[in-house]
């Protein structure tokens, strides 16, 4: 397994009390392998990915648990001056927004050459020439002048496709992807993805691909983990979950993506709104919204039930979800 991710959790010190934002968390990514993961903002999603790659802001962030084994290290265990050589090199980040993680006054050619010199110790010469091959590998047009423009002068789409290529830049054997087209119109959106699910296969990369919208993730993924309020509430192959849910939430998930053959129908909407982290309600933290809930679900924390040896839900009463 490439990345293990055990029974994580994360709390952050606030001002009005102690917001648990991740409350374990397992789950892993084999090379090659892609994992959509799924919630609403606020669910824990980013944090988690955000304490793997060892970039949660802390204090107030702080790991109170948990393990994350990066081709069997433990990487909790590392120094910062190891975990610092083990990012970008080994594991990388894709942002949503490009234009605030590139560096304004510097060229497209410099930002991705420098990967190169920080980490390889190229000459800048050579640097500028992987620079060019980058950009062509994500299929950016007239790379060889293009590399001397600066992060302004690409159209959203472009600039995405840079992020990708300096993730890329030294072939890490993981990338996070954190709702990397969400600022994208959406056919753009749809090439970015694509491209990213190419470059995936071609490199035999793992990739964790963090979106809040279900229909993103149909194509490219491999398994899915839908989280809420800091737990992971299903987990799947990405086509059982579209054939039959295994737990209310992603159902409501599902039945609120937008469907061509019901044009003119008011979607749906799961009711209410996810819990505070600060005060995550007792039992079933879903149980304020979900349509199936019943008195259990009040009080007694649903485990994450084994529904098939590749699935999981962590619903009392998944099976009356997964048939009905
Ligand atoms: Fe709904 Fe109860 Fe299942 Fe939670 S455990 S999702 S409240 S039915
Ligand atoms: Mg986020």
């Amino acid at each position: 397994m490439l990345l293990d991710v055990r029974d994580l959790h994360v709390e952050f010190r606030t001002r009005d009390g102690i917001a648990k934002a991740v409350n374990g968390v397992t789950y892993s990514v084999d090379a090659g392998e892609t994992l959509a993961v799924l919630g609403e903002s606020g669910s824990g999603k980013s944090v988690t990915a955000q304490a793997v790659m060892g970039i949660l802001d802390m204090p107030p962030g702080r790991i109170t648990g948990g393990e994350v084994l990066f081709q069997g290290r433990d990487l909790l265990k590392l120094k910062e001056e190891e975990r610092r050589k083990v990012r970008g090199a080994e594991m990388a980040m894709i942002f949503q927004d490009a234009l605030s993680a590139l560096n304004p006054v510097l060229t497209v050619g410099d930002q991705l050459g420098e990967m190169f010199v920080v980490h390889r110790g190229m000459s800048k010469k050579d640097a500028r020439a992987r620079a060019v091959e980058l950009m062509d590998r994500v299929r950016i047009p007239g790379a060889k002048e293009r590399v001397r423009q600066y992060p302004h002068q690409f159209s959203g789409g472009m600039r995405q496709r840079i992020m990708i290529a300096m993730a890329l830049a030294l072939e890490p054997a993981l990338i996070i992807a954190d709702e990397p087209t969400t600022a994208l119109d959406v056919t753009v959106q749809a090439q970015v993805m694509e491209l990213l699910a190419e470059l995936r296969r071609e490199l035999n990369m793992g990739l964790i691909l963090i979106t809040h919208d279900l229909g993103v993730v149909a194509d490219v993924a491999d398994r899915i983990a839908v989280m809420y309020a800091g737990r992971i509430v299903e987990s799947s192959p990405v086509h059982d979950i579209y054939k039959a849910p295994a737990h209310p939430y992603t159902r409501g998930l599902l039945d609120s993506i937008p469907r061509l053959d019901q044009k003119g129908q008011e979607l749906y909407a799961i009711k209410g709104l996810p819990p505070s982290l600060l005060n995550i309600p007792p039992g079933c933290a879903f149980h304020p919204r979900c349509p199936m809930a019943r008195d259990v679900c009040r009080t007694d924390v649903p485990p994450l039930y084994e529904v098939s040896e590749e699935r999981g839900s962590a619903c009392h009463f998944w099976r009356e979800c997964l048939h009905g």
